[in-house]
């Protein structure tokens, strides 16, 4: 069976220094918030070109933090609107409503998955007061156009890149486009921890200092609580495996980028659409997404032939239970996407033999009605 992602494969790629290194934090009887926190975020801030990193729990938090934070600095209220792409993982939209501010949806683009960034000035309102985009599938979402609009309209541009550690647009990292960003080290993202973390990036010392008091009880000293917080802290072992991958981050992401050249360039049913070589560039492929009207048969039919892969997302945040007052809103683009998107296999691990596979099975499916 090729797997969709194999995370024992991956951590065994580095398995010595990861061993090492936890047993390091464990013989050290140092727990949270010590040398090792300090450490990583001081090396991911320069990876990303940053001049600050704060860690926190995980990445849904990271969202929230940031949030939570321009609400404490004043720069946002109750109420307020953040625009954001309809075809996001639920957690983009969880971190907003949660901070009692208002999505906006705006559909994204057929072509590259991406929030479209020509349909977001006429969702601007009075009340717009930030654009959270988000680098889907690995790749980038920034726009010249969309950098524009925030400055012309003072919004606060949020990055969310959980799923684009690496990415570059310009010979910068998403992750340093914008005011402020968030990452997921959740393990299956291109780099992951060994269970929840994240970390949020800025150059902004204020918004770092505010990110950190908050997920720290809302305290800048011991004992001492100047606004109502939180729990949400990187630990010191997950921030101790972190260090150790981050250094294999580029190269890990050029295997990807390697099979996804090689999924565009030799699939070639017309049962199937793939993306092109243009939507290839600024790409870590957190995700190779297929797209097809006869996406559970093929995803079925590969599944038989010893396959496994992956759907990013089955159902739109608007069609969630969760959100049941969106379900009348219509986002055809974006329905589309999740009725038709297949992952294929794209992990480091992956071997040239069984991506060859991958292809030749896809290129030999015939779907049961046209
Ligand atoms: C994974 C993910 C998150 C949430 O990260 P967690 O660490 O699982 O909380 C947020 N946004 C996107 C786009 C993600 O893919």
């Amino acid at each position: 069976m090729i797997k969709y992602l194999d995370l024992k494969d991956i951590t065994a790629l580095h398995k010595d220094e990861i061993n090492a290194a936890v047993t390091r934090v464990v013989n050290g009887g140092w727990y949270l918030q010590g040398a090792a926190n300090d450490d990583f975020c001081q090396k991911f801030a320069a990876y990303i070109g940053t001049r600050h990193c704060v860690g926190c729990g995980n990445g849904l938090d990271a969202l929230t933090l940031i949030l939570r934070a321009y609400k404490e600095m004043g720069v946002l209220k109750d109420g307020d609107e953040v625009i954001v792409p309809a075809n996001t993982y639920i957690a983009t939209i969880l971190a907003i409503t949660g901070n009692r501010l208002k999505p906006v949806l705006v559909e994204p683009r057929w072509d590259t998955f991406q929030i479209d960034d020509s349909l977001i000035e006429q969702a601007i309102t009075p009340r717009t007061r930030a654009i959270m985009i988000v680098h889907l599938y690995g790749r980038c979402a920034y726009t010249e156009l969309i950098g524009d609009i925030c400055r012309r309209h003072n919004l606060k541009l949020i990055e969310d890149n959980a799923q684009a550690h690496g990415c570059t647009h310009g010979g910068r990292r998403t992750g340093s486009l914008g005011d402020a960003a968030a990452h997921s080290f959740y393990p299956g993202k291109n780099l992951g921890a060994l269970g929840d973390a994240g970390a949020v990036t800025t150059d902004d010392a204020e918004l770092a200092e505010m990110v950190r008091s908050l997920g720290n009880y809302g305290s800048e000293r011991k004992y001492v609580f100047s606004h109502i917080g939180v729990n949400s802290r990187l630990d010191e072992i997950q921030a101790a495996v972190l260090a150790v991958k981050l250094p294999y981050l580029d190269h890990e992401n050029e295997r990807r980028r390697g099979h996804a050249l090689y999924y565009i360039r030799y699939i070639n049913n017309p049962a199937v659409s793939v993306p092109t070589e243009d939507y290839w560039q600024e790409n870590v492929f957190h995700i190779f997404p297929l797209m097809s009207p006869h996406r559970d048969e093929l995803m079925q039919y590969l599944q038989d032939n010893g396959v496994q892969t992956a759907i990013h997302y089955p159902i739109p945040p608007h069609k969630q239970q969760a959100y049941a007052a969106w379900s009348a809103m219509s986002l055809p683009i974006t329905e589309r996407i999740h009725r038709e998107e297949l992952s294929l296999p794209i992990s480091p691990t992956l071997t040239d033999g069984e991506r060859q596979k991958v292809v030749e099975l896809i290129n030999g499916f015939v779907p049961s009605r046209v």
